[in-house]
């Protein structure tokens, strides 16, 4: 994620600690589905004030986001984390399009429109290739 996106996230929201940055290593194209899971997060914990949940890690796995904190998050906390982890699978990673889906070529398991799964190959081919001409 481009790192003025991670701002306006860790900026807009108390759930992302100042003090130990959170890890957020996921693509622009899931923004919005973390704005509003983490929206709805900091809505309820500032009216639940007994309850603190810090951020720690965004990341992709087999195609889909994984949501970490730390604290004692309730059932509620769990269920928009859930709810904004299910929703990525069918949310094209790269460009935010929901009709994403699973692309597994190669053991590359990602959440792609068809779009960006191909300029994502082109992408890959010329980064390889500028390595072999180094
Ligand atoms: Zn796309």
């Amino acid at each position: 994620m481009k790192q003025e996106l991670k701002q306006q996230l860790k900026d807009k929201y108390k759930i992302f600690s100042d003090i130990h940055d959170a890890n957020i290593s996921v693509g622009d194209g899931w923004y919005d589905v973390i704005d509003g899971g983490c929206l709805l997060i900091q809505e309820y914990l500032d009216k639940n004030t007994d309850i603190a949940v810090k951020v720690v890690q965004i990341k992709e796995k087999f195609g889909e986001m994984r949501f970490y904190y730390d604290g004692h998050g309730d059932h509620y906390v769990k269920e928009i984390v859930e709810m904004m982890e299910k929703a990525t699978n069918t949310v094209c990673e790269r460009c935010g399009i929901h009709c994403g889906k699973k692309i597994n070529k190669v053991g590359w398991l990602k959440t792609m429109c068809n779009t960006c799964y191909d300029l994502n190959l082109v992408e890959r081919a010329a980064s390889f290739k500028d390595y072999a001409n180094k």
